[in-house]
Order: C-alpha cells, then structure tokens, then sequence
C-alpha cells in the first residue's frame, strides 16, 4: 500500500500553547528527519525559559477551571476526543511513520493501543469515585475524595510519540489536571496533532500544552514550583536523573527506563510458535521498542533447532520505507543506526556467531534511509556488550542455557526487570517461572506482554524510578491526591459537650 506524506507536517514545528501554535523564542531549533529518505522535513522549535514559564502559566491558569469543571462535562470532551481519533488514527500514523521510521501498521497499532487509555479514562467517574462509611462512630460518617495535582508534566521518547503520551495525558485530562507534554525532539509532530485534535474535541486552551525542547525545557519542568508531578519515559540514566532531580523539587515521579527483555525457550516448548515470536518482537519496529525481546534463552539443547527456525523467517522480512507495506522500516536517525551497527560490530569481534547480518541490508527505500537490517547473534557470552547493553535496534542475541534455574538465574542477575517471556507447553514450569522471575510485566507464550490500559505498564529495576507505574488504577491514582473527611451532623436537638481526650469511637 502506498500512501503519501502528511500534507500538513509543517516546516516549522511549534509549541502549543493556550491553545495555538506558538513559534516562541526558536533561538534554538533541531532537525526532524524521514528516516526512510533521510531527508530534514521540518526544524522543531526548543523551548528557553520564556517559552518554558509562559506554558506553565497557561496551564495552572486552565488547570483551576478545568478542575472545577463537573466530571460529566470532562468525560464527554475526552469521549469526543477518542471519537475524533478512531475515524483520523490513519492521520496520525502517517505523520508517525514520517518521522519515526516505523512501518504505516506499525503506526496504526501504536495509535490503536494509545487510544485503549483513552477509552480507560472515559470510564473516570467510575474510577474517581470515593469510598463512604456511615456511622464509623455514633453520628459521624467518613468518605475519601480524589482531587487532581494541577499541572502534570509529561517527557516522552522517540519509539512511541503518540502511544507514550497518551499512557498518562488522557487519565491526567480526564482526573481535571492540566497536561504540559514534552515529547521528543526527534519526532514532535504527532503531539501537534494531537493537540488540535484535543481542541476540536471541546478541551478548554491550556489544559493540554506541549512543550518542545530538549534537556533546557525537560530542566524546566523539572525545576517548576507550578508543576506538581513528573511523568518520564525514556533512557534509564535520563530517568535516574529526572527522578533524582524532580523528587529533590519535591514532586511525585514516576520514570519509566529501558530494557533488555528476555525470552526463555523451555524444550518442551512450540519451537515454531516461538521463533515466529523472537522474530516479530525482535525486529518490530526495528527493535526500537521498550517491550523488544532482544535475548533468546535457548534452554536444554533447543539452540540449534531455534536459530534455524528464527534465521529462515529473518530471511522473508521486506526491510524499507514504511509506506510500502514492508515489514520492517528504517532505524531512527542515522546516528542510531550507526551507534546499533557499531554494537554488531563489537558482538562480532567478541566472538558471537553472526547468523544473520543486518549491516547488508537491500532496503526497498532511498539510499540515505537510516537502514539496518535485522541482526541475529547465536553463542552470545553474558559478558559481551551486545548482552549487556541496550542496544534498541534490530538485533537478536540467542544465549543457551542447559537448565532452566539457569536460564532463571541470567534473567534475575539483569539490571533491567521490564518485560519477559517464557516459551513452554508445562504449565507448572510457566507458573513457577510467573512467580520467581524479576520482572513487571511476564508474557507465557506471548512475547511482548504490554499490559490492557486498565491494569498498569511499569518495570521493575532499572526499568523504572518511582513506585507507580503508567494507567490503569495506579495511574488514576498517580493523578489525583486522597482526602478523607470524617463528618459529625448532630441529630437536631442534640447538644455537643466538652471532650478533651483523644476522640474514640463509639
Ligand atoms: P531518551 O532518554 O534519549 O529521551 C527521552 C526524553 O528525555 C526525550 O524527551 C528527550 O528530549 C529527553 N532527554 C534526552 N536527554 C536528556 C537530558 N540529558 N536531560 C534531560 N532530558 C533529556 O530516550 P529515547 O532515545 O527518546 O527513547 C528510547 C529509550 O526510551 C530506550 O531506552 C527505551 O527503552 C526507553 N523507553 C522505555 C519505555 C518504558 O516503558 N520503560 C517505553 C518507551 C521507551
């Protein structure tokens, strides 16, 4: 399928706020880039501390009213905004594939999964409902409300410019906080559109603002005394930052860090089940997923049998432009692409057995396209960068263990503790695997385990900073602050009377 480029990327991306394009100061600017071609299509603004105190003023200046504004009243502008994005999620994901580089299904899953936490939040009156205990003692009653923080800052990564923001600004919105999001700077143009897209939707101007920038605006929101809460994905030493830096400002955090997931293939397992899973995990959207499965544990001899298996459907991808229905599209940035071919290079020189090589990649796209083909490393040591690293690019490690406490062993000793899988036919073996491994988020038989918009993404580990993980309840939670009030309404006719012990109940 061929589909042309979004005709309204603009040149010039702007912020977004009070509820317009704003140019700001653009003393500083960066490139986007096509990954498929290459080519710069657009300079995103970065934010100065103009543009960084006018977005937070607009927001705490809508965040009051918002917040006053009646659940029925802000349930049906996030409805109408998740109506808008069901009939125009082809929009989105065109602009996504643009500037990211993922394939134009890809795209669309990711805007299908974001808008799963739209649908979640517009279940808010349910969710923002308190508890009511009448008669705790005799004539007082207690119930517990939710109230919302006010500005909430988002900072998000390049893999998932639509699906990350919408982890957290739908709940926030729908919680009646106001959201200054600031995306990435590689691929800002899908939070622009998204911005518009809240505005047709009825949200009043500056409850959603987007911010864009680089290190300057993230400081800035992290620095903030009208920012209440940080909500961070992205690298695990920029999340240990924000965290470190953004709870020293006294706010609630939660930063959501990177990955090395692992997928233990047990030798009872469907071998052909699980090499059409390591390929589809592994070289998705070229690796550049935080639920990627990047390591293969081949446990008690099934190696051979797997590489095989994951080599001869390596070799069916169609890597190229994400508009002509290929498989697999092109990394990043060229930069990226660089730094994943250099980690081939290493695993290469460590002595890991390249099955598979992504540095001759025939991509069906232009020759500056940012391209690597999928990468698959066999006999890979726990001591080899390529284990031991992030690499988030298309390259599969297959790593062999004789037992299956070994192959435990390796996941527990990672330093990440994001997603796994583990691949078996033994129920038993699935659930001790479910209750001893050291991971958020376990798949038994499915090898990317995000988690539905109503129960909660998060690591564990270095995966994550903070104890809340994203949507479902606790992100519900993450929004909103608790209030418990304990009520005394005398019968009429009942007098008081002077009481200065401890109040007890009876
Ligand atoms: P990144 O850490 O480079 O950038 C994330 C955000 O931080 C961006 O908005 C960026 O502008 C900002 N940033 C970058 N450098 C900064 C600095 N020095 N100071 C302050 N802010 C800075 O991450 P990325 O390359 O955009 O995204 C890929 C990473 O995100 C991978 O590590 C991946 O595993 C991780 N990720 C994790 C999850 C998760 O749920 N755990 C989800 C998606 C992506």
């Amino acid at each position: 399928m061929m589909l042309s480029t979004p005709p309204d990327v603009p040149a010039t991306i702007p912020h977004w706020i009070d509820g317009r394009a704003h140019p700001g100061a653009a003393a500083r600017t960066g490139d986007v880039t096509n990954p498929a071609t290459g080519r710069v299509t657009g300079q995103v603004v970065f934010a100065d501390a103009d543009d960084i105190a006018a977005a937070v003023a607009s927001a705490k200046a809508a965040s009051e009213t918002w917040a006053a504004t009646s659940v029925s009243a802000r349930t049906q502008v996030v409805f109408r905004f998740r109506e808008l994005l069901n009939e125009r999620k082809e929009e989105l994901a065109a602009i996504i594939t643009a500037e990211h580089g993922k394939v134009h299904s890809d795209a669309v899953g990711e805007v299908s999964r974001g808008q799963e936490v739209v649908e979640f939040a517009c279940g808010i009156p349910h969710l923002l409902k308190g508890s009511n205990s009448p008669q705790v003692s005799t004539g007082v009653d207690v119930h517990s409300i939710r109230q919302p923080l006010g500005v909430v800052g988002v900072i998000s990564p390049f893999n998932f410019p639509a699906m990350v923001p919408m982890w957290f600004f739908p709940i926030a919105i729908a919680a009646g906080n106001a959201v200054v999001l600031k995306p990435s700077e590689k691929d800002p143009s899908a939070s622009i559109w998204m911005a518009r897209l809240w505005q047709e939707a009825g949200l009043p101007d500056g409850v959603f603002t987007v911010l864009q920038g680089d290190k300057v605006a993230v400081d800035g929101l992290l620095d903030h005394p009208d920012v209440a809460s940080i909500s961070f994905v992205g690298s695990t030493p920029i999340a240990e930052y924000v965290y470190e830096r953004a709870s020293r400002a006294g706010k609630r955090v939660q930063a959501l860090g990177g990955a090395k997931n692992h997928m233990v293939v047990l030798p009872d397992a469907d071998l052909d089940l699980a090499a059409d899973a390591a390929v589809s995990a592994g070289y998705g959207s070229a690796g550049e997923r935080c639920m990627a499965i990047s390591v293969v544990v081949a446990v008690g001899g099934v190696g051979d049998a797997l590489v095989e298996r994951i080599a001869e459907r390596t070799a069916t991808l169609r890597i190229g432009d994400g508009t002509r229905g290929t498989d697999m599209g092109p990394l990043v940035t060229s930069a990226h692409r660089d730094k994943v071919a250099s980690y081939v290079d290493a695993g290469e020189a460590a002595g890991a057995t390249v099955v598979v090589d992504g540095r001759k990649v025939d991509a069906d796209g232009e020759q500056d396209g940012f391209w690597l083909g999928p990468t698959l490393f066999d006999h890979v040591e726990p001591s080899m960068s390529v284990y031991t690293d992030e690499i988030f690019g298309p390259v599969l490690c297959v790593v062999r263990a004789e037992t299956y406490a070994e192959a435990l062993d390796l996941v527990n000793a990672n330093r990440y503790g994001n997603g796994t899988a583990i691949f078996t036919s033994n129920g038993g073996a699935a659930r001790a695997f479910e209750q001893d491994v050291q991971v958020g988020m376990i798949g038994v038989n499915v090898p990317i385990p995000v988690p539905m918009a109503y129960y909660s993404f998060g690591g564990w580990k270095s995966s994550l900073f903070g104890d809340t993980h994203a949507h479902g309840v606790e992100g519900v939670h993450f929004f909103t602050r608790g209030k418990v009030v304990t009520t005394r309404w005398p019968d009429p006719g009942t007098v008081g009377g002077l009481e200065l012990a401890f109040p007890k109940n009876h």
